[in-house]
């Protein structure tokens, strides 16, 4: 029995609907397994500019730092598209990456048996299955490396600079073997050290981490072989590790290979024992915002992530999981992950509301 203290952050858009079911789903657990989650709400995000004209006011960030773990929906709209970019609602989550430490972005792509059809992918190749987590390192590298404009002989120049220290490395291995070792045990680290530098430290850092894992499998792939390898074989993937830049590009590739935006959770972990954040992968969707059309599950399975890599709460992360995948083959769909195709006839359609208390049902 345990008691946890959550701060939530529904921000704009849909992220107050998503974030709602979440905490009933949450609740749910609570009940049947025994625990008590306590959910202080913050502002973040265009919600927060109207409020208080900082998008990540400094209640938030204290609020935060205070909890056991944080849950976000998505910020931004289009009523905040003009503000300077220091004013923007995204500005949040960077601000909230940086107050927490967050260096790495999980992000599981799993293939849902009964959403197979949704996958771009060949059938011959989703049928085998796709059940892979991407580790991308978030707080160093190309985004935060010196870069600027001179002139140069041909006119203007510009340049961004690939930087990373051993340790940024080794903390970001250490979180990707760890997480190999609760899983099958095969890490895969991508880089691109048969050209850059930055990658040649990053392999050799990979691998003087794995002797400290001698019971997780390492192998090294190049990053354009990467991207062509998990189109042509995502079932031979566990765990991948890569640099911030190498991470955004192929987390996006190995997300949309399983179809749905509205399916895909992700956490951002900071040091043991601090925070971590999770949301969904998807932005605020102010298109379908307020109309009880958004697919929940997407911060339902966050919820997931939060049980079983804040609290340790595996069993009760698999219990959520579970009963996902039960109301999926059971034909609800939010209209995101409505099949046009032949099996329509079995689907039936529900909004965001019936899709949160169907999980819940199921959890009971
Ligand atoms: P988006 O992810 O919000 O929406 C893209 C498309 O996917 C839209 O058609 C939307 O209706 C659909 N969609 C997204 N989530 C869905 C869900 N749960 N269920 C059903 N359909 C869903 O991306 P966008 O349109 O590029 O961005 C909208 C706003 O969100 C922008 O202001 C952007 O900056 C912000 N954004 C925020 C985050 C975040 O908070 N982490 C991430 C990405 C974008």
């Amino acid at each position: 029995m345990g008691k946890y203290k959550i701060a939530v952050i529904p921000g704009d858009g849909i992220g107050p609907e998503v974030t709602n079911g979440t905490r009933r789903v949450l609740d749910a657990v609570g009940k049947r397994f025994g625990h008590s989650f306590v959910f202080d709400e913050w502002l973040a995000g265009g919600i927060a500019i109207d409020a208080t004209g900082e998008p990540l006011p400094p209640a938030t960030v204290a609020g935060c730092r205070g909890s056991d773990a944080v849950l976000l929906g998505a910020v931004g709209g289009p009523q905040w598209d003009t503000l300077p970019g220091d004013k923007r609602p995204e500005r949040a989550l960077l601000g909230l990456r940086s107050a927490l430490g967050l260096y790495a972005n999980l992000r599981p792509a799993i293939l849902h048996g009964p959403l197979a059809a949704a996958s771009p992918l060949h059938p011959a190749i989703s049928a085998r299955g796709i059940d892979l987590v991407f580790v991308r390192e978030l707080t160093g590298g190309i985004y935060f490396g010196s870069r600027g404009r001179r002139q140069g002989p041909h006119g203007t120049e510009a340049y961004d600079t690939e930087l990373y220290s051993t340790m940024e490395i080794e903390r970001i291995a250490r979180t990707a073997f760890d997480l190999a070792r609760q899983r099958r045990r095969h890490l895969t680290s991508v880089d691109k050290a048969n050209v850059l530098e930055s990658s040649r430290l990053w392999r050799e850092t990979v691998i003087r981490v794995a002797a400290d894992y001698p019971d997780v499998a390492l192998d090294h792939l190049y990053v354009d072989n990467a991207s062509m390898q998990l189109i042509r074989r995502p079932d031979a993937f566990d765990v991948l590790v890569a640099s911030n830049l190498f991470g955004d590009i192929l987390s996006d590739e190995a997300a949309m290979i399983t179809g749905s935006i509205g399916m895909l959770p992700s956490a951002s972990l900071g040091e043991p024992g601090t925070p971590g954040m999770y949301e969904p992968v998807h932005g605020s969707a102010p298109d379908i915002a307020g109309q009880d059309l958004a697919n929940p599950l997407a911060t339902i399975l966050s919820g997931a992530l939060m049980l079983k890599l804040s609290f340790g709460l595996a069993k009760e992360a698999a219990a959520v999981e579970k009963a996902v995948q039960a109301v999926l083959e059971a034909g609800y769909r939010t209209g995101d992950i409505m099949e046009q195709a032949e099996h329509a006839a079995r689907q039936k359609a529900v909004g965001t509301q019936a899709m949160s208390d169907l999980v819940v049902a199921a959890l009971a």
